[in-house]
């Protein structure tokens, strides 16, 4: 006799399947796929000149969970994908939790929150073909122009870090840290890796991907059980709240960062992550809100971050509990106009030239034609070179070469 036979009625059974059918919840709509630990802040340096906040005064420990995560992969996607990493961090303080939702790049593809979900269609698998277009990617970047500086970081050899411990975490909104005599700084925070900035080639990545899609969260789960805790320095860029409106730039730009010539980075304390999850339950349902902020902390008129506010709300497994510890007046009113030297290029022109080495622009050309190269309309490639050209005349010039060769 078989089982239905035996047990045409089960209720056991019947619920067994009910769970079943729902014991999963749904991906994020972004960031679905997130490797995370536990572990402390500890100040080293003085900076209660700066602000009141409880965690960065002085020999504060807090601990912390520190939640990374591709950006458009699913929760099966392959960790080694060419994309922005989030670097997610709340901080269980004294005065509540403190989250900090940054990415491993410090700035953002677009200042302008009406594109956003323009910009994740962008990525996302396309509802005609259920395929992720490069041919869209590429048709969004080159029709806004303020995209550039993060698609130069993407398409570099930092778009894809070797491990989550070899690559920084950067806070990218500004934010204010408020002191007691009620003196206010725009703040952006930086955190460096001290295993050292390591990437990952095109080549090496696929290979990584086929060998073993989990290749970053299982790095980190096995660096952390070996005792070979990851660390980051963490530093601050501080601007006094008066000198935003004369900054050269507009401090509250995502798509720009501080040159460190202008504001020098500061020495905060260190990041370390020593504890494993017990339970993945820890990762999955971590909820993490840019609304959370301690006293001492507030938020910067950066029209990005000021939607991540809202929309944060919708989109937590969890919905996070918003601690507001600034009125949304002290936010302050701040027009988001160009300052003298905005413009959409000169930072990633700036990058290009200045900071990358032969070898890192070679990758970068090397990387844009093939991901430009595959798929990619006649349109899109002449938009994709002219865009280029804007960044710098001779790595355009290098682009179209490439683009012309593939065939
Ligand atoms: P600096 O020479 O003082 O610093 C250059 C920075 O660029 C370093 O922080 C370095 O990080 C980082 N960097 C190097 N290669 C890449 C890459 N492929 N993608 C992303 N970051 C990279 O320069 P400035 O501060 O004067 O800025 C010059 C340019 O450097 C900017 O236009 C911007 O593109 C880039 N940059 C600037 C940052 C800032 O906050 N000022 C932060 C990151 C990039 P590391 O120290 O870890 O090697």
């Amino acid at each position: 006799m078989s089982d239905e036979q035996t047990r045409p009625h089960d209720h056991a059974t019947v619920q067994k399947l009910r769970h079943f059918s729902r014991e999963q919840g749904p991906e994020r709509v972004v960031h679905a796929k997130g490797s995370a630990a536990h572990g402390f802040l500890e100040v080293t340096e003085d900076l209660s000149q700066l602000t009141t906040a409880g965690l960065f005064q002085p020999g504060a420990r807090t601990p912390l969970l520190l939640r990374f995560s591709t950006s458009a992969g699913e929760l099966g996607a392959p960790d080694t994908a060419r994309e922005p990493r989030g670097f997610a961090i709340k901080l269980y303080t004294e005065e509540g939790d403190y989250d900090l939702v940054g990415n491993n790049m410090p700035v953002f593809f677009i200042r302008d929150p009406a594109k956003f979900a323009d910009l994740v269609h962008s990525q996302n698998r396309q509802p005609d073909t259920g395929l992720r277009s490069n041919d869209l990617q590429w048709d969004f970047w080159t029709l806004s122009p303020e995209s550039a500086h993060q698609v130069t970081m993407l398409m570099s050899d930092r778009g894809i870090p070797r491990t989550l411990r070899h690559m920084n975490g950067y806070s990218s909104h500004t934010f204010a840290w408020i002191n007691a005599g009620g003196e206010k700084f725009w703040v952006k925070y930086h955190f460096k890796t001290l295993q050292g900035i390591e990437n990952l080639t095109e080549a090496e990545a696929l290979r990584a991907a086929a060998a073993d899609p989990d290749a970053h969260r299982r790095d980190l789960r096995r660096a952390i059980a070996d005792g070979d805790a990851p660390e980051w320095r963490l530093e601050v860029q501080v601007m006094p709240a008066e000198e935003a409106a004369g900054y050269r730039f507009n401090p509250f730009d995502v798509t720009k960062v501080w040159p460190h010539g202008d504001y020098p980075p500061i020495p905060v304390g260190r990041l370390v992550l020593d504890r494993n999850p017990e339970d993945f339950r820890e990762v999955e349902q971590s909820s993490f809100s840019p609304a959370n902020l301690v006293p001492g902390i507030g938020l910067s008129p950066d029209q990005m971050l000021i939607d991540r506010i809202f929309s944060y709300r919708q989109t937590g497994v969890e919905a996070a509990e918003a601690i507001w510890a600034v009125e949304p007046e002290e936010i302050g009113r701040y027009a988001n106009a160009r300052h003298a030297a905005d413009d959409d290029f000169g930072q990633a022109g700036t990058l290009y030239r200045e900071v990358m080495d032969d070898a890192q622009r070679d990758q970068l050309v090397e990387n844009v034609v093939g991901h430009a190269g595959a798929e990619v309309s006649d349109e899109v490639q002449e938009r994709v070179v002219e865009y280029w050209m804007q960044v710098d005349s001779v790595l355009g010039a290098r682009v179209e070469a490439g683009l012309r060769r593939t065939p």
